[in-house]
């Protein structure tokens, strides 16, 4: 049996469903504390666990990957959006190339990051792979 269809509210202690993201009792929001991701062609790791703007600079630096050359230097935001109760990513407007989110270019209003999402500059270059932790 899966035991992922409940969460427990630590600061109420009470059991939700996971279709509550915020403990409906304290407001309590139920998001993962860290956004990790992978790169796809180094392996190398790169953990978020605050809003942040990305770009060529750390690309560089954390996951080594050469494709890092293809991005600008803010090229995306994650973003810890507590009212949604989601991380998101967004394209950062400017950028040279456009930010892609499973093959398919970042909507202006962003979208939202789930376990196994690959984010790319371009549909191909520069690919990531979510997880949380
Ligand atoms: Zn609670």
């Amino acid at each position: 049996m899966s035991a992922t269809t409940t969460w427990k509210c630590p600061q109420c202690g009470m059991d939700w469903a996971v279709s509550n993201r915020k403990c409906p009792a304290d407001g309590y929001v139920n998001m993962p504390a860290c956004v990790s991701l992978v790169s796809a062609k180094t392996g190398k790791v790169a953990d978020i666990s605050a809003s942040a703007r990305l770009g060529k600079a750390v690309f560089k630096q954390r996951f080594a990957d050469d494709d890092a050359q293809f991005a600008s230097d803010e090229q995306f935001e994650i973003v810890r959006d507590t009212d949604a109760v989601a991380w998101v990513l967004r394209h950062v407007a400017g950028a040279r190339n456009p930010t892609y989110y499973n093959g398919a270019e970042v909507p202006p209003g962003g979208c939202e990051l789930v376990t196994g999402g690959v984010i790319s500059v371009g549909k191909s270059r520069m690919r990531l792979t979510v997880q949380f932790k």
